[in-house]
């Protein structure tokens, strides 16, 4: 960022950036007893640096949407003051559908707000017209939901691979499903009537594990995907990278010196190609290894 001197005018829309602040400093609070819970609102301030009044606010607010609440034993501090009453995230009424298309199939979840798979189903593809699939994991979302009543999804997360457009719900390009500036985001939208938020599998992945897995607390990550698809993602300073049009960590089609494997590009060598699992699968059963599936 470039700096300058000059002072920033005025905001014309201060109560929409206060909102947002609002939203934000909300989601760090939520970030943080999902981290620590049960946890005092005393230790969340300490640990976001937000005032002790703002957290509480926030907590207040939060409980009445019904995403944390209090935890059951109150906890004294040295036996001293106040007893200190826990909040915990209240994972008993949401739920959030996932939706991740890979390359032979389609696998559809509800998860509870910890992360935790509640249902999942897989669909394997019959065929792979983007309209096709997408009506198939909103049909077996309904049967899921149907499954567990009285819980409410909030939203779905649909995870895919190849160069996905975050910004836009769009896949741009996913070579071997066949899909080109697919509007995932809205075709989805459309059949569950849901929010839907959709991103690359592996930039999907290092979030899912910096928020639940065994990236939890890493302000930095990188994770490199080699599958039927080859892609990485990144995280540096807490913050996953998406460059223009969410095209950062495409490494698909970076040459491999002495690669001789044909891509769907149209060049010869890319990783992608090289390194493939049904490439792989291939050179294997020219080797003569046996016993694979696929
Ligand atoms: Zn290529």
């Amino acid at each position: 960022m470039p700096r300058t001197a000059v002072p920033a005018p005025a905001s014309p829309v201060p109560r929409a950036a206060d909102s947002d602040r609002r939203r934000t400093s909300a989601s760090v609070v939520l970030r943080s007893v999902l981290e620590h819970g049960p946890v005092a609102r005393s230790t969340v301030a300490r640990l976001t640096g937000l005032s002790p009044a703002s957290v509480t606010e926030h907590c207040a607010r939060l409980t009445e949407r019904g995403l944390i609440r209090e935890s059951a034993a109150p906890r004294r501090s040295n036996g001293m003051g106040r007893p200190h009453v826990p909040v915990d995230l209240d994972d008993r009424r949401f739920l959030v559908a996932g939706v991740h298309v890979a390359v032979p199939y389609t696998t559809v979840a509800l998860l509870d707000l910890r992360g935790r798979v509640v249902a999942r189903r897989e669909l394997r593809h019959e065929r792979t017209e983007p309209a096709r699939v997408l009506a198939r994991a909103a049909e077996a979302l309904a049967g899921l939901l149907a499954e567990v009543p009285g819980r409410r999804p909030l939203g779905v997360g649909v995870a895919v691979g190849g160069w996905v457009d975050r910004e836009t719900g769009t896949v741009v390009e996913h070579e071997l499903l066949g899909w080109r500036e697919v509007p995932v985001r809205e075709l989805l939208g459309a059949r569950t009537g849901l929010p839907v938020r959709v991103d690359g599998h592996a930039r999907a992945l290092v979030h899912g594990e910096r928020l639940f897995g065994r990236a939890r607390g890493s302000r930095s990550v990188l994770h490199l995907f080699v599958g039927n698809m080859v892609d990485s993602a990144f995280a540096t300073h807490d913050e996953v990278h998406y460059g223009p049009r969410s095209a950062a960590g495409a490494i698909a089609h970076l040459p491999v010196p002495g690669g001789t494997e044909p891509c769907a590009c149209g060049r010869t060598g890319c990783l992608q190609a090289e390194l493939s699992e049904r490439t792989l699968c291939r050179r294997a059963r020219a080797a003569g290894v046996t016993g694979a599936a696929d």
